[in-house]
């Protein structure tokens, strides 16, 4: 473990979400190693899914303190326990959890006075905004953490100030985002923000970018090599610093920081990963799509037809509140485990996402392109079958399949609206599915160079990571900035 010349203690304020605090979690690891302090500020139920992984650096000697500060769900009126977005049953609730997030300013700021050394910076996630008046209180320089790659933050920010979209007659009309270094295609359908239909959304997206405009920089869970020259395009374009310090879920390294990353694995979990022991290297599809977006039983029906009929091994992922009645009930009239032993298995609850991946026998990600997900496929080299459904996934899907060309699109048309699942039904048939899964797996010249593609970028991201790499250089920047202290020039 490196060390410090002086001691530089950073602050982590996460959003309550697993694909932000997941990342939060690795970075503030990657700190600790590097001879920070690192205080990270989170709530009992999540602490307690991240517990035994801090209590484990802990242990290596690195300086970390989990710090839980209760969620005052009483005080706004949200169901005890509501701690993080992926145990919130409905959109409706979502005003309530911002507004507890934001009641954690004033005792995070109180123990912030009492700690010793006193902290000299906050990185914090893009939605924590009032964390930005809690820099300039402590005087110190704060960074935002983008929970998204830069290439959609970019084509967010480009399509959002010119007007490229005027043009086109429908919202399903593809029209080119301008001012990116490569270029690529989208509709109004597609773009981020489609995710929830949240009234008081534009003012709390202003004072997120009023926090950011405020920050000394940005950092991304990224690397330079995947961006396409996004990064230098978002430096210019806000005048601040912009570092990529990812993959960061490369900083699990041996098995157990694998297995237990993000929560309690489930009980299938071992089953899987001794199953996986027994299959041909590069034979099975992994599918999962992510912790939010609870699908109609009826399109995750579709979900089991298109692998069962793919004929490819593979895991399935049903999340906890995915596997109601009606999927058991059809999974069971269906015989559909028995049908498929030997070749698939089912894991219900949270899977060991990275440990899986990471197996030998994995040889494609049926993903819904979250970028942590998309960066642990890229991390495991492997090509994806690309299944967008909602916020900046559809950009993703695009960074994926038209610029990496590592992926096969299922043919996703629309997004799918938290609260609106059920309404919505079936977007994506299982004969799409198969389509794609069978594409994929394909050893046909174009599938053949996907995967050639796909493991020269995982053999890129594994260099960003590594001492002299470009992601573990712009840490080494990021704590000299630091270091310079709360003086120094912003751009
Ligand atoms: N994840 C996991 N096990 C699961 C589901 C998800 O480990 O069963 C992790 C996954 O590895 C990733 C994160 O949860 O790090 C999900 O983040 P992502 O950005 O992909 O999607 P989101 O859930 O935010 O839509």
């Amino acid at each position: 473990m490196s060390s410090l010349p002086q001691s530089v203690h950073i602050v982590f304020i996460p959003l309550l979400a697993q694909g932000h605090m997941i990342p939060m979690v690795d970075m503030v690891r990657i700190f600790a190693s590097r001879g920070a302090v690192a205080t990270i500020y989170t709530t009992p139920v999540n602490a307690h899914r991240f517990r035994t992984t801090v209590d484990r650096s802990s242990e290596l000697g690195m300086p970390i303190r989990l710090v839980e500060i209760p969620f005052p769900c009483k005080e706004v009126g949200l169901p005890v326990g509501y701690e993080n977005l992926d145990i919130l049953p409905s959109p409706e609730l979502l005003a309530k959890f911002y507004d507890a997030m934001g009641k954690l300013q004033k005792p995070i700021e109180k123990h912030l006075r009492e700690q010793t050394p006193a902290p000299s910076c906050i990185i914090s996630d893009r939605y924590i905004f009032w964390s930005s008046e809690t820099a300039q209180r402590f005087g110190i320089p704060r960074f935002v953490f983008h929970a998204m790659g830069c290439f959609s933050v970019l084509s967010a920010h480009n399509v959002k100030h010119s007007n490229c979209s005027d043009s086109v007659t429908s919202d399903m009309e593809p029209f080119e985002v301008p001012g990116m270094p490569k270029g690529f295609k989208i509709t109004k359908a597609q773009l981020p923000g489609n995710f929830v239909r949240q009234q008081d959304f534009e003012v709390f997206r202003g004072k997120m970018q009023e926090a950011e405009m405020a920050a000394q920089g940005v950092l991304f869970n990224s690397f330079d090599e995947l961006e396409h020259g996004c990064v230098e395009a978002y430096q210019k374009t806000i005048g601040k610093r912009v570092w990529c310090i990812g993959p960061v879920s490369l900083c699990n390294k041996d098995e157990s920081d694998m297995f237990q990353r993000g929560n309690e694995a489930s009980s299938d979990a071992e089953k899987c990963m001794v199953w996986l022991d027994s299959m041909k290297p590069r034979s099975v599809i992994y599918a999962c799509l992510g912790t939010l977006c609870r699908l109609a039983p009826s399109q995750l029906m579709e979900l089991g037809r298109g692998l069962g009929a793919s004929q490819q091994p593979f895991v399935w992922v049903i999340k906890r509140g995915e596997g109601d009645s009606e999927l058991e009930n059809w999974l069971m009239e269906e015989r559909f485990e028995e049908r498929v032993k030997g070749r698939g298995i089912v894991i219900r609850g949270w899977a060991p996402q990275v440990a899986i991946l990471s197996h030998r026998a994995i040889g494609g990600f049926l993903t819904h392109c979250g970028w942590n997900s998309t960066l642990e496929g890229v991390c495991s080299a492997l090509p994806m079958i690309t299944w967008p459904l909602f916020a900046e996934q559809f950009v993703n899907e695009a960074l994926v399949v038209e610029i990496l060309r590592i992926g096969v699109r299922v043919g996703a048309k629309v997004p799918v609206r938290w609260g609106e699942e059920r309404k919505v039904g079936v977007l994506v048939r299982g004969d799409e599915i198969a389509r794609a899964i069978n594409a994929l797996v394909s050893g046909d010249e174009e599938g053949e160079e996907r995967r050639k593609r796909a493991a020269e970028l995982g053999q890129k991201a594994r260099q960003a990571m590594q001492e002299g790499g470009s992601s573990h250089s712009n840490v080494s920047r990021v704590l000299q900035y630091i270091m310079a202290g709360p003086t120094q020039e912003v751009v």
